[in-house]
């Protein structure tokens, strides 16, 4: 009965997503910070801090085009130049917003599929797109009717969808009685941590390496004590700061802003519906999960959460037209 609860919830959910749209997510009204392409990264840095945000969409003005979506990767690819070639600190210090295709092509990287979706597509094919090219945060691009350019309307995020999820879906959420354990929801194996004393620069190499962008930050008992995420390496490297990544964790998350929403906890033996009622509630942007002595079990990322909600009990070619 459970199971079948849970699967109701779960459909009504896909149904309402196929009927709103990216649109829809928007508040009604919001600020974008849009970033020219020939500004200098390392002023990217304070304009992001400045405004309290973590990416941005980049506009090509010789062209008047979209030219992606700056997030914190982008910053970690610089890291990963700097490291690669320390001599050329210099050079490093006059990249431009749009030179971060070349330190990809200079680091041996796969520039990250450029994916963007119509604002007035359902909410639906927005999150497929999500979950098949792993992008976190995708812009809505329109097309302008009068000028024929395209324009950014906003970037939707894993967080933001799922909150809208939460907020809008109560009577379905509610049916999500299955538990964490049950649903084998998360990561609980070769799980990539650090301790305070690690170097920023270890956990950031940590991050590359798993394709993941939060490391869990546990004691000598295992004991979980705090999250070291992406975005947190854009304070660390304010000011063109790359000598200071050599400095511990500790150290670098004492620089968080004042508004850092904490991290947040759960048990295996959580249900999905309060997990939901988390994300209703807070902003979440992952899951840790942990034991009743605050030990590491697991991870839960909002990818994992949205990789339920949309393909848990589909069937497997589905998937694959998907
Ligand atoms: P998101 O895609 O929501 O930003 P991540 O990139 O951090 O989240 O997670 C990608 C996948 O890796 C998820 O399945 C998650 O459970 C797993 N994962 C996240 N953090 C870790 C970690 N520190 N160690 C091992 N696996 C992790």
């Amino acid at each position: 009965a459970l199971d079948k609860e849970q699967m109701q919830g779960l459909r009504g959910i896909r149904e309402f997503l196929k009927v709103r749209t990216s649109y829809d997510v928007l508040p009604l009204s919001f600020r974008l910070v849009v970033l020219d392409n020939e500004l200098l990264i390392r002023k990217s840095l304070n304009i992001l801090i400045q405004n309290g945000i973590v990416s941005a969409p980049l506009w090509d003005s010789s062209n008047s085009t979209f030219a992606g979506l700056l997030t914190s990767t982008d910053y970690i690819n610089v890291i990963q130049y700097y490291c690669q070639f320390p001599d050329e600190i210099d050079q490093v210090d006059k990249f431009r917003l749009s030179s971060l295709r070349d330190i990809e092509r200079a680091i041996g990287v796969l520039p990250l599929e450029t994916v963007s979706v119509h604002p007035m597509r359902p909410l639906y094919e927005a999150c497929r797109r999500m979950l098949k090219t792993r992008a976190r945060r995708i812009p809505l691009v329109d097309v302008d009717d009068e000028t024929g350019r395209e324009m950014v309307v906003s970037v939707i995020t894993q967080y933001r969808i799922l909150k809208f999820i939460a907020v809008n879906n109560e009577k379905h959420t509610i049916l999500l009685k299955k538990s964490v354990r049950e649903l084998g929801l998360g990561t609980y194996s070769n799980l990539a941590t650090a301790d305070m004393n690690s170097s920023v620069l270890d956990v950031i190499h940590l991050m590359v390496k798993h394709n993941i962008s939060a490391v869990p930050i546990i004691d000598k008992g295992n004991k979980v004590l705090n999250v070291f995420e992406a975005v947190d390496v854009i304070p660390c490297i304010k000011g063109g700061a790359y000598d200071e990544l050599a400095s511990s964790v500790g150290e670098a998350l004492s620089k968080r802003a004042d508004d850092f929403p904490g991290i947040y906890t759960c048990n295996e033996d959580d249900r999905l519906d309060a997990i939901f009622e988390t994300i209703r509630k807070s902003r979440v942007h992952r899951l840790i999960v942990v034991d009743d002595n605050n030990q590491l079990r697991g991870i839960i990322s909002l990818s994992d959460i949205l990789k339920h909600v949309l393909l848990f009990g589909e069937e497997e070619d589905n998937i694959r037209a998907g």
